[in-house]
Order: C-alpha cells, then sequence, then structure tokens
C-alpha cells in the first residue's frame, strides 16, 4: 500500500508522479525529500538520501505537500500538487 503524490510545473507543464510507501517488491518505505539546498523533490528509500540535482545530503523529509517547490525542469516556483491518490 502507498500514495501516489503528483506535482506539476504551473509554467513548463512538467510532471511528476512520486510513488510512496512500500509497494509488494520493496520492503523499505519511500519517503519524500525537499532539498535544503536546491528546493527540488526526491523520493528515496534511504535514511540520508543524496540531491540528485546539486548532490547535498541535507534533505528535508517532506510532511507538507501543499506549497510550492522548485520546477526539476524550469527551476520556477511553480511546481505544485496536482494529484494524490493511493496504490496497491
Ligand atoms: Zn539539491
Ligand atoms: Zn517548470
Amino acid at each position: 500500500m502507498g500514495q501516489i503524490v503528483g506535482f506539476i510545473c504551473s509554467k513548463c507543464s512538467y510532471e511528476k508522479s512520486y510513488f510512496l510507501g512500500t509497494g509488494f517488491r520493496n520492503t523499505k518505505e519511500k519517503k519524500l525529500y525537499e532539498c535544503a539546498n536546491c528546493k527540488v523533490l526526491k523520493a528515496s528509500v534511504l535514511p540520508i538520501p543524496k540531491c540528485s540535482k546539486c548532490n547535498n545530503s541535507s534533505l528535508i523529509k517532506l510532511l507538507d505537500y501543499e506549497k510550492n517547490f522548485n520546477c526539476p525542469k524550469c527551476n520556477s516556483k511553480d511546481y505544485h500538487l496536482g494529484i494524490t491518490g493511493n496504490w496497491d
């Protein structure tokens, strides 16, 4: 069981869905993190994940999805929550 959180950029229309929680094959729980440095989102099962963009390891576990983030594509602050759902 898990949660799907989909984000979309209202500027460049880039969208990405993150599958969080644990699935059939994964025994580790996937969580969503925000990079403290470049504000990009990253889904990871690691306890201390690294940002795939700036390589910083100071990522913050995300509890609030209802705010704007930096778009991984165009870097504008218009990357926001589009859809949420559940999967199993
Ligand atoms: Zn970063
Ligand atoms: Zn964008």
